[in-house]
């Protein structure tokens, strides 16, 4: 790379010789089969569980390379590396969850011609984008008896959707007048489950009231055995249906749901287990619950990793106190960032944003209305990290979510700071983030498994 006094940022496509681009797409094929296979929080810690013990990686911290599932939904693991416990961790943290629709606890209502699902939606969604398109059901049911029934309905050829019917352009004639967020209710996300009516038995006054609902409770019991009192346990999560796609001619863009954060959680465990054990030990912490605030058990407001880590400390640093642990390790907050719209501009601010294809991009910053709720990286961290992905040719980019006083937006990073931890966001760009069909490079992709990978590595 040529150095001049001003600083441009590098396109992670222009450096790419011909090995480099096939590596990017069979990365991308990899990445795509596991965006399509997980698309809940339970289903991603469940895959990232797998790929750990399939590389040695187990629930007993004396061992070398170590994990902790949470109840299915956060997971830590870490291995050893050679700088001794006291220098502190080298962490990647990202999140597990997506926007979606949860099914309300009480969901069954029938209403003419149809039954449906009553949903609360989960994250910030753009309502109207979940209208008029396949869902699949993925979640899981504990039943009176207490077994546990896994559900994913949608998603393989040749079985059925369901969906959320949409107003026709002819009746919308007032809806197209009112602003956005009056004009889709989250009480109108009700998604159709079923249409055909029980038949009446016999006499005509048998009819069940509701024959619809009754129909597809007795093919819920039929196919599942379960009751409508199962489903007021259940964890039951409408998602988009259907495969990830590369988007393009070029083939040079992935396009499917919940890129924002399993983009992160992907490259982080690829930079994992492909990294060398030549910096700090390494860890990984994958959280639930950030779309919504990062409370409860398995959101990382909670003590689980302070937990983790004391007793990874007692296990491997005997009479080493955690806090020097804490205070010593180098974090990445590994999410992503906005992408400049191409075709709304206008709400970033361009010198900036974040440009798809420059590699993952740094927010020393986040939170909103000068810099509120955000914790902030210092110079001298952010000065490393760039010295070293510049030593290694690894694009990178800088940005902040959207302009001054009309963006913004909060990550996790400021949990991490709070134990005294080195920490900054470090993620690819995602165009149309939070919606069903999210679009990120095939060369961020590649490039953020080297960045990750080049930090575990690093003794920064
Ligand atoms: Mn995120
Ligand atoms: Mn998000």
């Amino acid at each position: 790379m040529e150095k001049t006094l001003a600083y441009k940022p590098q396109n992670a496509w222009e450096d790419a010789d011909a090995k480099t681009r096939k590596e990017m797409e069979s990365l991308a094929l990899r990445y795509m089969d596991f965006i399509t296979r997980c698309k809940t929080e339970r289903e991603t810690v469940e895959y990232v569980r797998e790929r750990l013990a399939a590389q040695g990686y187990t629930e007993d911290f004396n061992g070398e390379r170590v994990m902790r599932p949470m109840r299915g939904k956060a997971i830590f693991a870490a291995r050893r590396g050679t700088l001794p416990l006291d220098q502190g961790l080298a962490l990647l943290a990202a999140h597990t969850d997506t926007p979606r629709l949860d099914f309300k606890q009480r969901p069954l209502v029938e209403q003419p011609g149809v039954a449906q699902a009553k949903t609360h939606y989960y994250g910030g969604i753009r309502k109207y984008q979940w209208l008029a398109r396949p869902l699949a059901l993925h979640g899981i049911v504990v039943r009176a008896d207490g077994s546990i029934l896994e559900v994913t309905i949608g998603e393989k050829p040749g079985e059925p959707v369901f969906c959320i019917a949409d107003l026709l352009p002819h009746l919308a004639q007032k809806q197209v007048t009112q602003t956005v967020s009056d004009a889709f209710e989250g009480e109108k996300l009700n998604i159709i489950l079923g249409h055909s009516p029980k038949a009446a038995k016999g006499k005509k006054d048998d009819a069940p009231k509701e024959p619809i609902k009754a129909q597809l409770l007795e093919i819920l019991h039929k196919k599942y055995a379960i009751t409508e009192e199962d489903l007021i346990t259940a964890e039951l999560q409408a998602v988009p249906a259907g495969p990830a796609r590369f988007v393009g001619f070029d083939k040079a863009l992935v396009g499917g749901y919940g890129q924002d954060d399993r983009i992160c959680v992907f490259t982080a465990l690829e930079a994992l287990l492909e990294a060398e054990a030549t910096g700090r030990s390494m860890a990984v912490i994958f959280w639930d619950k950030e779309e919504i605030g990062s409370d409860g058990a398995t959101g990382a407001a909670s003590r689980f990793l302070q937990y983790c880590i004391e007793d990874l400390t007692q296990a491997w640093a005997p009479g080493l106190a955690a806090s020097r642990v804490f205070m010593q390790t180098r974090a990445l907050s590994a999410d992503v960032q906005a992408a400049l719209d191409p075709d709304y501009q206008e709400v970033h601010e361009k010198q900036n944003a974040a440009l798809l294809g420059y590699g993952p991009c740094f927010s020393k910053f986040t939170g909103s209305r000068g810099k509120y709720g955000a914790s902030e990286a210092d110079a001298e961290y952010f000065g490393a990290l760039r010295n070293l992905y510049n030593s290694k040719n690894i694009p990178w980019q800088a940005a902040e979510l959207g302009r001054v006083d009309h963006g913004g937006g909060g990550t996790v990073a400021l949990f991490l700071a709070a134990y005294g931890m080195h920490v900054i966001d470090l993620g690819p760009a995602v165009l149309s983030m939070h919606s069903p069909f999210e679009l990120a490079s095939c060369a961020d992709l590649h490039t953020t498994v080297r960045a990750y990978r080049a930090f575990l590595e690093s003794t920064i």
